[in-house]
């Protein structure tokens, strides 16, 4: 016990080399799993000397709480489909934003306390209450306020994603003046909280605080949602940050950064994906039309398309000599991963090249189709991001799209009018031969209709993503080619 106190700044420095090396390992998917692993070691090491190393700890709070914890996220874990991860992440960024504003208010009370027991008191324990009140007032105004942004934020996301009716998106003149009116206040009330140590300006602040998430993050549109769930994780790191000062933590602090700086820079690699700027993404109010996918939506829509069936395209594919696989949200929701890998390795085995292509947005959180694809064991080198496939495709044969709409509509080249405009997607109507796997003609999450579909060039295969993919193998392997 007493070893782990006095070495505890080694178990830090430890579980901080972890961390790092954590992230570097989930840079890849290849080194993904060694990743994982190091982040539960450092972050066992990380709770486990805290542990020793706090002061008259109540152990069965501690204990209590990390139980509940442990049960919750691991009932979570294991009950979670993959198409609700990242309504999931960004609950988990609102609890992180929690903590800070309630460890903000737990610090103040306590530091209250103190102040209580009168000057000579504190002296006469060694404590100078003025200097540490200074500085801890500073890292509670900011801890709080970016936490009870985030809380609320996040909140709103996990509403937004999971595509619940209070979370609508909000849009009008009167929100950036409204927007700009709480946050002023905001830092009206932060900073005399600051200057004064007043209660009531730290009730506001957090008050508005909280106020702010929410109406920051109600305006932005449905193709944006991926940039600010990365950046609700990079706050929720700030936020942990802020903590690690207050509670004097320096695994929490370093942690927290790693968090904050690494949200932050996913961010920037996907507004440049999307053709976004942060402010524009943050403070240029709706993208689109930002609905939440519904196989109703676009089905009025009245132009003539091509479909044809699963064993015309397996017959098609079977006779290329190159396909590129281009994976959405839809192959997400049918599961149907597993079957996808099984076709491109029939597909391989005719000795027809098959890569998969991979947006940087495709379906509803960053590396989505990444993880199911490492998931099915396709092989890394088959799968190729945007930048890498695009300028193949006028050289391809058949480009299957299973299940993606948006990141795949040539609107966002052609068409300045489009809310999309601007935003880089996979040129899948550059190849030869186009197949579309869907339900319906419904619309994609931002809601638009997609001239992909209607292009001559266009086969729509109606169907589950899942069952269709079968039904084209089972076509292929019947044709012996
Ligand atoms: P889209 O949401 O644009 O399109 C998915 C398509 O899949 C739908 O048109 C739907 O059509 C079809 N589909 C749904 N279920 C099935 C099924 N079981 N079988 C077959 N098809 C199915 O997906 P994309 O991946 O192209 O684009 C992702 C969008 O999500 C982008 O707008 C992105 O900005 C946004 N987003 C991305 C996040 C991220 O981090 N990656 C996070 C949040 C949003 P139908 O109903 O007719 O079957």
């Amino acid at each position: 016990m007493e070893f782990i106190r006095e070495y505890a700044d080694w178990f830090y420095l430890i579980g901080a080399v972890l961390f790092i090396l954590t992230l570097r390992g989930l840079s890849g998917p290849k080194t993904a799993i060694a990743g994982n692993r190091y982040g539960m070691i450092a972050m066992a090491i990380a709770v486990l000397t805290t542990f020793f190393v706090a002061d008259n700890p109540v152990i069965w709070m501690i204990v209590g709480a990390m139980v509940l914890g442990a049960v919750v996220g691991i009932a979570r874990a294991r009950t979670v489909p993959m198409t609700q991860m990242p309504e999931t992440v960004a609950l988990m960024h609102s609890l992180v934003g929690l903590a800070a504003v309630l460890i903000a208010i737990a610090a103040i009370i306590h530091n209250n306390k103190l102040v209580e027991l009168g000057p000579d008191l504190l002296a006469a324990n060694g404590v100078n209450f003025h200097e540490m009140s200074r500085v801890h007032l500073f890292e509670l105004f900011v801890g709080c306020f970016v936490g009870a942004i985030t809380f609320t934020a996040s909140v709103f996301a996990y509403g937004k994603l999971a595509a619940k009716k209070w979370a609508k998106t909000i849009s009008g003149a009167w929100v950036k003046p409204v927007q700009a009116l709480i946050f002023i206040a905001m830092l009206a009330a932060g900073i005399h909280f600051f200057l004064t140590g007043n209660m009531t300006s730290f009730w506001a602040m957090t008050a508005l605080a909280l106020a702010f998430g929410w109406v920051w993050i109600a305006p932005v549109g449905g193709g944006d949602m991926p940039v600010v769930v990365s950046l609700l994780n990079s706050f929720s790191g700030w936020a942990a940050a802020g903590i690690g000062f207050t509670l004097e933590n320096n695994m929490l602090i370093v942690a927290g950064s790693l968090v904050g700086s690494s949200g932050a820079i996913l961010s920037y690699i996907m507004c440049k994906a999307m053709n976004r700027s942060i402010i524009n993404v943050l403070f240029g109010g709706a993208m689109g039309g930002a609905a939440a996918p519904t196989a109703a939506a676009g089905a009025a829509v009245q132009r003539n398309y091509r479909s044809g069936s699963a064993d015309d395209a397996g017959f098609l594919m079977s006779n290329a000599d190159s396909v590129v696989i281009v994976p959405g949200y839809g192959m997400a929701q049918g599961r149907a991963q597993n079957a996808v890998k099984e076709l491109a390795n029939l597909l391989k085995e005719q000795g027809v090249t098959v890569r998969f292509a991979i947006h940087p947005v495709a379906g509803r959180m960053p590396g989505h189709m990444n993880v199911l694809l490492a998931e099915a064991d396709v092989p890394y080198e088959d799968i190729l991001e945007m930048d890498e496939i695009n300028s193949d495709f006028p050289a391809t044969d058949v480009v299957l799209v299973i299940g993606a709409n948006d990141v795949v509509n040539p609107a966002a080249k052609d068409d300045p009018n489009s809310p999309i405009y601007g935003m880089p997607i996979l040129e899948a109507h550059k190849a030869r031969t186009i197949m579309v796997i869907k339900r319906s003609m419904a619309t994609g999450y931002a809601g638009l209709d997609n001239d992909l579909f209607y292009n001559d060039k266009t086969m729509m295969i109606f169907g589950d993503a899942k069952k269709v993919v079968e039904d084209m193998t089972k076509a292929i392997n019947g044709t012996g080619h």
